[in-house]
């Protein structure tokens, strides 16, 4: 049916054929509200031109030439935001569809997958935090079709077997007791080609050893001597006090202990780069809009599970632990904290979503959760190449049926994903 479609439309003008034609062949896309992504204001009727995979040219309609026999798509109607780039994911569990519980699969045929559903949710580059086996570390040169880009922190460093989640991933981090073995292992993580370090500070409720001062400090000075950030999961405002003195580029989680103090504020106040992932936990609003987007790539028995879940729910929406993390994240974002996304999601793509609504939920304007979900969080990732759409950068958009400023739940009405100027195949999941 596809390809009988395709002939159709090719008849009357051979010429339009050239938008599935190739990431070489330059497309004008006429009439979107677009959302840059640095956070200026919207172009209203904007145009764009697409050439060799990046955008060759940004402005009105009427503003850009393109070149003899580009083709046009008329975007009229739509509006184009730059595709989203998660800043903290784990790749490698067993299967979505049948729950985060499952085994890890490291296999590069899983990752791929993840990678490709991704893709479909509009995300084009994900940073892999910190749970990545050696044998992933290769995907990060590759650049695969119809895929978000991969980056990672490659394995994190906390104290020895105190590595997160289950029982089958706690191996994969350094395990260092010396500030010797915190300095050897960023020295690795280096030479791997890393994009960040990311190390666990963190007692997981008083079950495993945080890692100390002297180590964190040790890893974070060597981080920066090789010319790498670093970034903490942290719980306890006490942590992330001490992390900020010891030069911390970034926290992958918010604080959630307790109400971040003057102190704490002050201090991050003098460090305008440092970022943070509010990484916030279920608002309780989560509702039937979001199975639906769920739906879009899950089994329906999964659906289900889903909904029965929500129906047992009880407790007052949104709960006291949310309601602390949306209030340190507004305060730290007052400080002048950069906000980025990250969703600690396991690679089924509609977690950033997700995320991005509950950061609106938690009191940001969707302006600034679009500018965290796109450019800051390209920056966090080391793409200086994504999250804008502007000249010379590389063509990763999507296109949306309504304008996701408005209601930001209206980043989930995809009506296509491109990446390096290629339309992802958004036709099906399952089949
Ligand atoms: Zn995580």
């Amino acid at each position: 049916m596809r390809s009988l479609r395709l002939l159709l439309c090719c008849l009357p003008l051979i010429a339009a054929c050239s938008p599935g034609g190739g990431p070489s062949s330059a497309v004008l896309y006429e009439g979107a509200l677009l959302i840059v992504g640095d956070g200026a204001e919207p172009i209203g009727n904007s145009a764009f031109l697409v050439q060799g995979g990046q955008f060759a040219a940004v402005g009105r309609v009427g503003e850009i030439d393109a070149p003899f026999g580009a083709a046009r798509v008329d975007l009229s109607g739509k509006t184009v935001m730059p595709a989203i780039v998660d800043g903290h994911v784990h790749l490698g569990y067993a299967d979505i569809a049948a729950g985060t519980d499952t085994p890890a699969n490291y296999s590069r045929e899983n990752i791929v997958e993840h990678l490709e559903r991704l893709a479909w949710y509009g995300v084009g580059a994900a940073l892999s935090m910190g749970l990545d086996r050696r044998q992933m570390y290769g995907l990060r040169e590759e650049t695969i079709p119809g895929a978000a880009l991969f980056r990672m922190a490659g394995a994190g460093i906390a104290m020895p077997d105190a590595g997160p989640g289950a029982a089958d991933r706690r191996d994969v981090p350094y395990g260092v007791t010396t500030e010797a073995e915190a300095r050897a292992a960023v020295q690795e993580l280096a030479a791997a080609g890393v994009d960040i370090v990311k190390i666990w500070v963190d007692d997981r409720n008083g079950t495993v050893e945080k890692l100390t001062p002297p180590l964190y400090r040790a890893a974070i000075d060597e981080a920066h001597a090789q010319g790498l950030r670093v970034a903490a999961h942290i719980y306890y405002l006490e942590d992330a006090t001490d992390l900020l003195r010891a030069g911390i580029d970034g926290f992958a989680h918010g604080v959630r202990d307790v109400t971040v103090d003057r102190e704490f504020l002050n201090l991050l106040a003098e460090r305008p780069d440092v970022f943070l992932m509010p990484n916030l936990p279920d608002s309780g609003y989560l509702t039937e809009r979001d199975l639906l987007v769920r739906a879009e790539t899950l089994p329906e028995s999964a659906v289900e599970r889903m909904r029965e879940q929500l129906a047992a729910r009880t407790g007052p929406v949104p709960s006291p632990f949310f309601r602390l993390q949306a209030d340190n994240l507004l305060r730290m974002q007052d400080a002048g904290v950069r906000v980025v996304l990250g969703t600690d999601g396991d690679g089924a793509g509609w977690d950033a979503h997700e995320e991005m609504a509950d950061m609106v939920a938690a009191g940001m304007t969707p302006a600034d959760v679009i500018v965290a979900s796109t450019s800051a969080a390209a920056a966090v990732a080391g793409l200086d190449d994504r999250g804008t759409v502007a000249e010379g950068m590389s063509a990763d958009f999507i296109v949306l049926e309504a304008n996701p400023l408005e209601n930001i739940y209206n980043t989930r009405r995809i009506d296509a994903v491109y990446l390096r100027g290629s339309e992802v195949d958004r036709s099906g999941w399952t089949e």
